[in-house]
């Protein structure tokens, strides 16, 4: 043992083991950060940038599997699965397809929106602490359709979410143009979320949160966490050890190799997304689209036009295939007619998915002294400060203010 114990020690700094760290800080914890490049790139800085409270059923709907057969047949279009990965992914796909049954999508829904109504009672005070609330438009969202035939599959979805509190109505052609002028006029039907919103570059986020983490006293250690040692201690690859009481599991996309350390199992993929990034777009768009047949989205940024989605299972390790970015692309200037696409920035991001869409939050069974706070999926930025104050509720020993069970790593 070579180092203090401190109170917390939080293993990753994307926007989640950030939000937790600020949290756990504001409660008086001494905390540590270990993280292996606090510069370097990850899912939570090149995303959409979308608060998508609405987004409360999960992405394993029932049908889904014939579509994604369909999409699969398309090597750029919205699902890739490197076929060299299958195997090992098998479980979670298998997995995910049982979470589309009718009553474990019931209960996986409404566990979704649990966390998703109660997002800006967390997250505005932290926007608001760290100075990001400029940055933060409460426009809406939209989302397009070209065909009355899938708005009219759509319609039981969206009555459920309305079920879940989702606010949302309908609109007509006409309305969709009105709504979005620089929309192509292809659009039959558009339903506009009221309580979406969107921030105006998700990198800097993670950059003010950094900083007022640092601010109010964190520690920062740079190291590659190898395994956890329980109770309460992080190997790291250099052979180092940082100790402390209780230990945040906030590693994104690889967080599954500590929770194995300590004998916990869980099913998490990367579920790789791309997009790309317009600086000087010139196009006058005032808020997030979503086009739904093409599964990708449109959100006017503070640093261009980021258009992004897509969904590749090829695990951690592979190459980007920036052919992915430059399909969204196409799409993009086919929706956007007009858009300058000059400096266009290609990216690539893992997304910590589960089968279920939920995250994991909560204690380990195993060990109770860690902590898990990762798996969000499509929903890492918006429900950040949320799964921090839960978090936050686990480490001072309060009732959390949502029951955690239903986000357990027990449920694998
Ligand atoms: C294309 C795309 C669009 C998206 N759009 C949205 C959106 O609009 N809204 C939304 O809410 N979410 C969106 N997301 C999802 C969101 O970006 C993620 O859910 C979120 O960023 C996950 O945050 P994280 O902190 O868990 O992971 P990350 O940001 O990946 O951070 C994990 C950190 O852990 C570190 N780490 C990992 N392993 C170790 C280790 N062993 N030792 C030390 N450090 C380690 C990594 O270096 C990294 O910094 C999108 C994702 C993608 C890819």
């Amino acid at each position: 043992m070579n180092e203090e114990t401190h109170d917390v020690v939080v293993v990753g700094a994307g926007v989640i083991g950030l939000a937790c760290a600020w949290a756990a800080l504001r409660d008086g914890a001494r905390v540590t950060l270990v993280e292996r490049d606090f510069e370097g790139d990850r899912a939570s800085h090149g995303n959409a940038g979308g608060i998508a409270v609405s987004e409360s059923t999960p992405i394993a709907v029932h049908g889904m599997v014939s579509k994604a057969l369909k999409w699969l047949m398309d090597p750029l279009g919205p699902l890739a699965v490197d076929w060299k990965h299958l195997p090992k992914a098998l479980p979670w796909f298998m997995a995910f397809r049982r979470a589309a049954e009718p009553e474990r999508y019931q209960a996986v829904s409404h566990a979704l929106a649990l966390l998703n109504n109660r997002v800006y009672d967390d997250l505005l005070p932290m926007f608001d602490d760290i100075g990001a609330t400029s940055m933060h438009y409460r426009r809406g969202a939209l989302t397009v359709y070209e065909t009355d035939e899938a708005f009219a599959a759509d319609q039981d979805e969206w009555a459920f979410k309305r079920e879940l509190g989702v606010r949302w109505h309908a609109l007509n052609a006409q309305q969709v143009r009105e709504c979005e002028p620089a929309l192509a006029p292809v659009f039959r039907h558009g339903v506009f979320l009221d309580d979406w919103s969107h921030i105006g570059d998700p990198r800097r986020i993670v950059t003010l949160l950094r900083e007022r983490v640092r601010a109010l006293g964190a520690r920062f250690v740079t190291g590659v966490a190898r395994a956890i040692e329980a109770p309460g201690s992080v190997a790291l690859a250099d052979g180092t050890r940082v100790s402390g009481r209780r230990i945040v599991v906030a590693a994104g996309a690889w967080s599954e190799a500590l929770a194995r350390s300590i004998g916990d199992r869980v099913l998490l993929e990367s579920e790789r997304g791309y997009n790309a990034t317009l600086p000087r777009h010139g196009i006058a768009l005032n808020r997030e689209v979503i086009f739904a047949e093409r599964k990708f989205v449109a959100t006017p940024l503070d640093v261009g036009m980021r258009i992004g989605g897509a969904a590749e299972f090829a695990g951690l390790d592979a190459p980007p295939n920036y052919q992915r970015s430059d399909a969204l692309l196409t799409l993009g200037k086919r929706f956007l007619p007009g858009i300058d696409d000059t400096g266009a920035a290609r990216w690539m991001g893992h997304r910590p998915a589960t089968p279920d869409s939920l995250p994991v939050i909560g204690a380990s069974p195993r060990v109770p002294s860690v902590v898990y706070a990762f798996g969000h999926g499509h929903l890492g930025l918006t429900q950040s400060a949320t799964t921090a104050a839960l978090v936050a509720d686990v480490l001072a020993g309060r009732t959390p203010r949502v029951p955690l069970a239903p986000y357990s790593i027990a449920r694998f």
